[in-house]
C-alpha cells in the first residue's frame, strides 16, 4: 500500500509565490519603518546592512528598472509579477539588463554599496515595498524571507542530530527526553547515565537548540562545531558526524555557522 500517495484527481495546489531574501550573504537589519532622518523625512524602507560587494538578488520574478539619483544612488525598481513594486537604494552596482527581459526570484541584480545619501561606514540595502502604489513596512516579509531560512536550518540541524544521537524508543537520548544527548544544560531535571535528564521532549529539543544558538559567539564552521559538540576525545568521529550534517543542509564542512543558521 502506498502511504501519502497523492492522486491526480486532488486540486492542483495554487502556484506559491516564490520570494528571496534580496541580500545574499551575511548580513542584518531591524525595523526602522517611520524612524525619523536627519533630513526630516521618515523612513520607509527596511534597511540590510551588509558589506559593500555582497550580492543583491530578485526578491520576487518581474521586471526591473535601473537608474540613479541623488538620495538613492544606484536605484533598482522591481516590478513584480505579483502587482507588487520594489525599491532597491544605495547599490554599488547593478546588472544592465533591458527593461523587457524578465527576472527571476534569486537572480543576481547587483551588489550593496553606499551610493546617494548613505553613510560609507554603514553600507546597506535600503528596501521599500509599494502595494498598490503605497509604500507599506517590508519588515515582516524581509524577516519571513532572510531570517526564516537561517530558522529552518537550525531546525534542520537539530533533527539530523536527534536522529544521528539515535533517538527511537528505548534509546538512552529517548529515555531521557534529550534528542541532542547533552551532558548538562540549565533546564535538565537530573542526570542519567552520564547525560542530562529533561521532563519533557520539547524542553530537551530546545536545550539542543539554545546550545546550537550558544555556539554563534564563537564564528565557528560547521566542523569546529561539531569539534565541540562530538570531539574525538569522547570517542565520537566529528568529521564524519559533520559531513552528515552538511549533506543534509546542503552546506559544506567550511560553511561558517554564521551563513548557516547564526546571525
Ligand atoms: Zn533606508
Amino acid at each position: 500500500m502506498r502511504v501519502g500517495f497523492v492522486w491526480a484527481e486532488e486540486p492542483e495546489p495554487e502556484p506559491e509565490l516564490i520570494r528571496t531574501c534580496p541580500v545574499d550573504g551575511t548580513h542584518s537589519f531591524s525595523n526602522t519603518w517611520q524612524a525619523p532622518r536627519p533630513d526630516g523625512r521618515l523612513h520607509v524602507g527596511t534597511d540590510i546592512m551588509s558589506e559593500v560587494g555582497t550580492r543583491v538578488v530578485a526578491i520576487e520574478d518581474g521586471y526591473i528598472e535601473t537608474g540613479v539619483n541623488p538620495v538613492g544612488g544606484n536605484v533598482i525598481f522591481l516590478n513584480a509579477d505579483s502587482g507588487d513594486r520594489y525599491y532597491y537604494a544605495h547599490l554599488d552596482e547593478y546588472v544592465s539588463i533591458l527593461p523587457t527581459t524578465h527576472v527571476r526570484s534569486g537572480m543576481y541584480l547587483g551588489r550593496v554599496g553606499a551610493s546617494g545619501n548613505a553613510d560609507p561606514d554603514w553600507p546597506h540595502l535600503h528596501i521599500e515595498r509599494h502595494v498598490d502604489g503605497e509604500p507599506i513596512n517590508p519588515y515582516e516579509t524581509i524577516s519571513e524571507i532572510c531570517d526564516g531560512r537561517r530558522e529552518r536550518n537550525l531546525g534542520l540541524l537539530a533533527r539530523a542530530i536527534q536522529q544521528h544521537e539515535g533517538f527511537y524508543p528505548g534509546s538512552i537520548s529517548y529515555d531521557n527526553n534529550n534528542p541532542g544527548n547533552l551532558q548538562s544544560w540549565s533546564t535538565q531535571i537530573g542526570t542519567s547515565r552520564g547525560f542530562a535528564v529533561f521532563p519533557t521532549y520539547e524542553v530537551g529539543y530546545n536545550a539542543l537548540r539554545s546550545l546550537l544558538r550558544a555556539s554563534c559567539d564563537n564564528s565557528w564552521t560547521l566542523l569546529q562545531l561539531m569539534n565541540s559538540y562530538a570531539p574525538a576525545s569522547d570517542n565520537n568521529d566529528p568529521y564524519g558526524y559533520a559531513s552528515i550534517l552538511a549533506r543534509t543542509l546542503g552546506v559544506t564542512l567550511d560553511t561558517p555557522l554564521d551563513e548557516i543558521y547564526c546571525k
